[in-house]
């Protein structure tokens, strides 16, 4: 059976990649950053402000969507597409991450995990069939495999049955698919800071690769020293079939965006844009700038004086900065509008610069500004 999504290289610079995904709801561009919507929205953003700023695809985040407003609730009102309005791609995750990330509250079985909602304590049961029989009642156009997520630094002998498991639970989730013909599964790559680790995650999902749209590399950037990171994106991306879209999870910094890209990573997402943005941090050439500081006051400039987004041709810093130090609302929006423009402007940058073989001095040239080298 053909694959409901698919990927078509464009060009190769080094292992650097520009290409195109093609999903049910549309093509995506190549590298990309996913803005992350967790609860059927991207924080503050409305879609019409989502397609200004050019996004191509979103996250939906099962976890939180199963338990508020319910999944069956989101397929009875036609899906996730319907409900909040957007006909361009959505990834769903799998759940896995935000279960695994409530420590004490949830347990881990051979089944699935037991936990308690963070809401009301409530208690749940997600299994791999479970968090596939969610995402395809979402109806997103690609859904990811649930995986353990061991935390950052694992030891090997932690590592090591987490793999067994998370490829017996892969069987279980590709069995469970209801929606082959229209709803992509990527599979999801773990083996902490080992190479011989990623190697093995990677053989045995390859096992299954007819079934996989995609691979997703998992359990990066949680906590691990950038090193590690850089050294497993290295080994294990080129080792992903090559025409199929690679996807680091949870990475939305800059300069690791930019090393991931070189080693040959197609989509990333993270919530770091947003959630800095609703801190008052926000992005520019020159490296990460603190709004809220007293020194820009009466700075008439704009967030980013090369940012050609809404809110640099429109807003001071200093507005901006009051905005923030006084908790409206509006300054909310405004930094993050920035800072999601900022990443996905990057990616658009990053495949231009592929397309025409200078990508790595692009890339150190970002990195020098940014740094301040
Ligand atoms: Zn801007």
């Amino acid at each position: 059976m053909k694959l409901p999504v698919r990927y078509k290289i464009e060009d190769k610079d080094g292992k650097a990649r520009a290409g195109v995904i093609t999903t049910p709801h549309g093509e995506i561009k190549t590298p990309v950053f996913m803005p992350v919507g967790t609860q059927a929205t991207v924080k503050t953003m409305s879609k019409e402000e989502l397609l200004a700023i050019g996004s191509e695809i979103i996250l939906g985040n099962t976890y939180h969507l199963y338990l508020r407003p319910n999944d069956e609730l989101i397929a009875r009102l036609g899906g996730l597409h319907k409900f909040m309005n957007w006909d361009k791609p959505i990834l769903t995750d799998s759940g896995g991450f935000q279960v695994f990330s409530l420590g004490s509250l949830r347990k881990i079985k051979e089944e699935g995990v037991y936990f308690s909602s963070h809401i009301d304590g409530s208690k749940h049961f997600i299994s791999p069939e479970k968090s596939i029989q969610i995402q395809n009642n979402l109806g997103s156009d690609i859904a990811m495999l649930f995986d353990e997520c061991p935390p950052g630094l694992s030891t090997r002998e932690y590592i090591i049955p987490s793999i067994e498991r998370t490829t017996r639970w892969a069987k279980r989730c590709v069995e469970a698919h209801q929606k082959k013909g229209s709803q992509g599964l990527f599979a999801i790559v773990q083996g902490g800071i080992y190479e011989d680790l990623r190697q093995k995650s990677l053989d045995e999902l390859s096992e299954m690769d007819e079934n996989f749209s995609g691979y997703a590399i998992g359990g990066l950037a949680v906590g691990e020293p950038r090193e590690d990171m850089y050294r497993i994106l290295d080994y294990i991306v080129e080792k992903c079939p090559e025409e199929k879209p690679r996807y680091l999870m949870g990475v939305g910094e800059p300069v690791d965006m930019l090393n991931a890209v070189e080693s040959g990573i197609d989509m990333m997402d993270c919530v770091q844009p947003t959630r800095l943005a609703r801190h008052g941090t926000v992005f520019t050439k020159d490296g990460r700038l603190v709004i809220k500081s007293e020194r820009y006051k009466e700075d008439t400039k704009p967030l980013d004086e090369e940012c050609d987004c809404y809110v640099c041709k429109n807003y001071s810093r200093a507005y901006i900065r009051h905005l923030i130090k006084v908790q409206e609302v509006l300054g909310l929006r405004l930094t993050s509008y920035h800072n999601l423009y900022f990443l996905i402007k990057l990616m658009k940058d990053a495949r231009r610069a592929i397309k025409e073989k200078r990508f790595k001095e692009f890339k150190e040239n970002f990195i020098k500004r940014y740094e301040n080298k």
